[in-house]
């Protein structure tokens, strides 16, 4: 909707649907905080920048996380109770680390945050998911404690904890009717979950359409390409060149590398102002973006059982196609013939003439 600004100009924003917007983000579950540690380092776009009010056409953005915030106990603790009880709308509502299963925790409990002031008991995380799902406008778990249990809820735990869909339901829906948003990560990439956070921001304010994921709950864009397919290293894995120890620059599926079957962009995207990402600097992919680690990718440092057969197969082709590929270099790596200081033009152009002894003035053939 076109505004018009008086004579300097016309206002192409079409204003939010909705003029401030509060996002609560609890990090009470089973972690390690490192995923709000992680968005401090995003950029595109920047924490700062969502919050003071530099992204055009967001609604003004109030964050309570308690890794960040100034406040602290009850200061922090009254837009919770508010958001409670229908008092704090529209809001967001993010979920870092895992969720216990509480039926489990006998007479004490796994994960709380805050005090409940009737009975001077601890009020659980699940509680407040159970609170809070239902008012929020969007739920995103953030990295992947939040969206599939992560390492707390590996083989042999005894809180019994899960990710959030576990939790909700996988076909759970908001008020608004979006699914849950999974961006897993351990820690979430800084800038794969601001952007995600921006769009779904963007979708409140009814300026972006409903927010492409998968069947796994992820943003379609951002985890629909393996981190093989983005990294540094490929070309060395095409053409069969295998590193067996740290410090090469080749492949490194033998060194423990699970790049080719798993989903994340970190290798494209880098990992901070797009410097690292994992395998392109030397470290094994341990498939952290995905559901089924760390379980499904232990032990870590041992060579994938499927990284086995592909890498001997792309030997075999990787080894006769790099030394076609050296002959090829080797001709690529010279100039032409016919760039030469000398009387006669050998480009081909007027085959064999002497440039020399021509004297009209033309050039020959013309
Ligand atoms: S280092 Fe990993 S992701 Fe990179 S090419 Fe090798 S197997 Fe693929
Ligand atoms: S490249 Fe692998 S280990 Fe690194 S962030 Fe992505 S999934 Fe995790």
């Amino acid at each position: 909707m076109a505004q018009m600004m008086g004579s300097h100009g016309t206002m192409s924003e079409r204003p939010p649907d909705v003029k401030e917007i509060d996002i609560l983000w609890i990090t009470a579950g089973l972690g390690c905080d490192g995923d709000s540690v992680s968005i401090t380092a995003a950029t595109q776009p920047s924490i700062e920048d969502v919050v003071m009010g530099a992204i055009p056409g967001l609604p003004k953005v109030n964050l309570h996380n308690p890794v960040l915030a100034y406040e602290v106990g009850d200061d922090f603790m009254k837009y919770w109770y508010q958001a409670a009880e229908g008092k704090l709308d529209p809001f967001v509502l993010v979920v870092e680390g895992s969720i216990p299963n509480e039926h489990l925790s006998g007479e004490g409990y796994w994960a709380a945050l805050g005090t409940n002031d009737l009975t001077g008991q601890p009020i659980t995380t699940c509680e407040w998911i159970d609170r809070l799902a239902p008012k929020a406008v969007a739920v995103v778990a953030a990295g992947t404690c939040a969206t599939y249990g992560g390492i707390h809820a590996m083989a042999g735990n005894p809180t019994g904890c899960m990710g959030l869909a576990d939790y909700l339901g996988w076909g759970w829906k908001s008020k608004a009717g979006l699914p849950i948003v999974n961006v897993p990560g351990c820690p979430v990439q800084p800038d794969n979950f601001m952007e995600t956070l921006l769009y779904l921001l963007y979708q409140v304010a009814g300026l972006a359409p409903m927010i492409p994921l998968d069947d796994q709950l992820r943003p379609t864009w951002l985890f629909g390409k393996t981190v093989h397919e983005g990294c540094d290293r490929a070309g060395y894995y095409e053409q069969g060149e295998f590193a067996t120890e740290y410090g090469s620059p080749k492949c490194i599926v033998k060194l423990g590398c699970w790049g080719p079957v798993v989903q994340c962009n970190v290798p494209k995207r880098g990992w901070m102002a797009g410097i690292g990402g994992c395998p392109n600097v030397g470290g094994i992919c341990i498939g952290c973006t995905m559901p089924g680690f760390p379980d499904k990718f232990m032990p870590f440092m041992d060579e994938p059982p499927g990284g086995k057969f592909s890498s001997t197969a792309v030997s075999a082709y990787g080894t006769v196609i790099r030394s076609l590929r050296k002959f090829t270099n080797a001709t690529l790596n010279k100039e032409p013939k016919w760039r030469h200081n000398g009387p006669t033009l050998t480009t081909g152009y007027g085959e064999g003439v002497n440039m020399g002894t021509s004297t009209s003035g033309k050039l020959p053939n013309s």
